[in-house]
């Protein structure tokens, strides 16, 4: 049975969106396809406010945060740490071998600027990790004051991004706050199929690649670089991802940045009180994330038999993140192309299920 998708990745995919996927091939030497590429291009750059290239990589995100670790650091690298998704920049850049230091806050707490300037202040680092949206705890970072901090302070410092369940749901202003490397995966808040990595790629980090001698083959930002100023990527792209992409932008801007913006806000609030009073919020309060929630299972259901209860009335939510959290929380991803009525309708469905007398829908 066909289940709509409130889970942080896939999410919901309108069937325009998979339809856009069916037509004809084309070439990705031709010029049908550097047309394509340039046409998608400056509406992802209208998405992240930004006039420096942005990359589509065929690869799932994991991809580029490998690439980007690879061609960044000369010293060293700082890893925040503060879930599942952001421990992987520090288990990449050890798999790497680029020396590196973790800071960790526990798990459900966010980075403020001066637990990070903290740390940097410890090492002579030359790059920073953050994870916009911690998908494992539901904590959403505040990456503008970050970014703000580090200027002012680590100017030198390459700041890498893991936007993946952020991007195309909330505000990110890629010039503005002066960042480096920000990464997307196609298969969350762009709500389409997995496969795409959007990536937006700094004069800084590219000189900085420059720099780096073995930087790897398919994620090399100066290769990327040379390609795109052709509307070309050096291998075969997702052609056909891309046409949904191309599709999908003309969607989102049609919506409006800032309606997009304030409809995963929206969402988040609905999901937020509803977590509050019938649960409690797994995150801290101060840094509850806009795309997706973590609630704490303090009813002590069993969250599979919910699934598959939902799963029967056309719904899928997500257990806890490993074995950490399975169990003990629930997560419900509140973005893409989902709306407040949706998120209303899966919240009824559980109050019902579980037996709750108040319910959202009300
Ligand atoms: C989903 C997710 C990833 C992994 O993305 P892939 O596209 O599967 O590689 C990384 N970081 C965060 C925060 C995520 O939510």
């Amino acid at each position: 049975m066909y289940k709509k998708l409130f889970i942080p990745g896939p999410t919901h995919v309108r069937e325009s969106i998979l339809n856009a996927q069916t037509a004809p091939m084309i070439g990705h030497r031709s010029t049908d396809y550097s047309d394509l590429q340039a046409e998608v291009t400056p509406k992802l750059q209208q998405l992240l406010y930004t006039e420096q290239p942005v990359f589509i990589y065929t690869s799932s995100g994991t991809g580029v945060m490998e690439g980007a670790i690879r061609q960044t650091v000369l010293k060293r690298a700082l890893v925040t740490v503060c879930g599942a998704f952001s421990d992987r920049w520090h288990q990449i850049t050890v798999a790497n071998g680029v020396p590196v230091d973790r800071v960790d806050v526990e798990w459900g707490q966010g980075f403020s600027p001066e637990i990070i300037d903290a740390a940097l202040s410890q090492g002579d680092y030359d790059v920073l990790t953050i994870t916009l949206n911690e998908t494992s705890t539901g904590v959403m970072n505040p990456l503008k004051e970050i970014a703000a901090m580090v200027r002012d302070k680590y100017p030198d410092v390459v700041i890498l991004v893991d936007a993946v369940s952020a991007m195309a749901g909330v505000k990110i202003e890629f010039d503005a706050w002066d960042l480096d490397v920000v990464i997307s995966s196609s298969q969350k808040c762009f709500a389409l199929p997995p496969g795409l990595a959007i990536t937006a790629v700094s004069e800084r980090a590219l000189k900085r690649a420059e720099q780096v001698p073995n930087r790897g083959y398919y994620y090399d930002f100066l290769n990327m670089l040379k390609y795109y100023k052709r509307s070309q990527t050096p291998a075969t792209p997702a052609v056909s991802l891309i046409q949904a992409l191309n599709r999908q932008m003309d969607d989102i801007l049609e919506e409006g940045l800032e309606a997009r913006w304030a409809r995963h806000a929206e969402m988040a609030e609905l999901v937020h009180a509803w977590a509050r009073k019938h649960w409690a919020l797994f995150a801290n309060e101060a840094y509850l994330s806009n795309t997706v929630t973590a609630v704490a299972n303090t009813r002590g259901i069993s969250i599979a038999d919910l699934n598959k209860e939902l799963g029967k009335r056309g719904a899928m939510i997500s257990n806890g993140y490993g074995s950490k959290l399975k169990e003990k929380t629930f997560r419900i991803a509140h973005m893409g192309d989902l709306t407040p009525k949706d998120i209303r309708w899966v919240l009824g469905l559980i109050d019902d299920i579980v037996g709750l007398a108040y319910s959202a829908t009300r």
